[in-house]
């Protein structure tokens, strides 16, 4: 039996599942008022074809569908930012004359390195950088725009099921009301059979855009625009649990550290139903960025509008 299919753990939905499918039906009846809006890891395409991906998930009760591409924006413009005005190559092991400088920033889009740092490595948690994922920046920014619609993560892994259920609004209530797998969605789509819904195929995104290869080991560091501020030697690029432990043990005299705790990035995630090989669920992920430059966006760019007053700090 495949994995992803609707039978695979019996025909009984878990319990995010059951949610998400309580609140599809409630909006797909008559004169409903409840709104959904799905929110996808671009790593997506890795499970689903990005041809009639919006369609399907139109046909199956979300009013809206956006993807994480314009948070990974925000979160590389802050991370730009941060590293301009923090880096000194005179800072040693955090302790420069001038407290505001470092030598060292460790990505922290990746809840489980967040996890592996804080729980293995805490003498390394200064440099984690102190902004949030681009799926909690994304959930903010959407909330801000789309404010009654309830909002629902579509995750490579469960790792962002953790992250999404401790994103709190001011009242102290989740912004993300349901995170699900990849392979989890699949199974509901097997299940519930929608029809793909017609109008455009287009996501409800405010920005297309390059951040589509995040998902991929060395995406972050590859779409930062850090020229002029870190030398090509200054980043390491590191995937995988082993590795990051190696490196974290180590810590070579590197300043960027892109890194993600699944083999090969979040194609390599958990969540996701495929069993193809790393090479061919990159392939999707540049098919798909080469099949999205070409898109245009109706006009409807910008970022200051989308994020106008949204706080993207954190610490740890
Ligand atoms: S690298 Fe793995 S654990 Fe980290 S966010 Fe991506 S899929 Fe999740």
């Amino acid at each position: 039996m495949e994995y992803g299919s609707p039978d695979f753990f019996g025909f009984a939905y878990a319990e995010d599942q059951k949610r998400l499918v309580s609140l599809l039906r409630e909006s797909k009846k008559k004169n409903s008022k409840r709104k959904l809006c799905l929110m996808t890891a671009p790593s997506f395409v890795v499970d689903f074809d990005f041809v009639d991906f919006v369609p399907k998930m139109k046909g199956l009760g979300f009013d809206k569908v956006t993807e994480l591409t314009f948070g990974a924006k925000i979160v590389n413009q802050h991370y730009h930012k941060h590293i301009k005005e923090h880096f000194s190559d005179y800072a040693m092991n955090g302790r420069s004359i001038d407290k505001k400088f470092q030598n060292k920033f460790i990505s922290s889009v990746c809840p489980a390195t967040v996890e592996l740092v804080k729980n293995r490595h805490p003498e390394l948690v200064k440099y984690l950088m102190p902004f949030v994922s681009p799926m909690s920046a994304m959930a903010k920014i959407v909330k801000k725009n789309f404010p009654n619609h309830k909002i629902i993560f579509l995750a490579p892994c469960s790792a962002k099921k953790f992250e999404a259920a401790r994103l709190l609004d001011g009242k102290n209530k989740r912004i993300i009301d349901v995170a699900i797998t990849f392979a989890e969605m699949k199974q509901i789509v097997a299940k519930e059979n929608p029809k793909a819904k017609n109008g455009s195929r287009k996501f409800d995104s405010f920005y297309n855009d390059y951040t589509k290869v995040y998902p991929l080991s060395g995406g972050l560091s590859s779409t930062l625009h850090c020229k002029g501020i870190l030398h090509k030697n200054d980043v390491i690029v590191r995937d995988g649990c082993t590795e990051l432990e190696k490196l974290f043990s180590k810590t070579p005299e590197r300043v960027f550290y892109d890194v993600l705790f699944c083999k090969g990035g979040c194609v390599g995630g958990p969540g996701i139903a495929s069993r193809a090989p790393l090479f061919i669920r990159k392939q999707r992920v540049f098919k798909y960025r080469n099949f999205a430059k070409k898109e245009k966006m109706d006009g409807k760019q910008g970022v200051d509008k989308y994020t106008k007053g949204l706080d993207f700090s954190r610490e740890f």
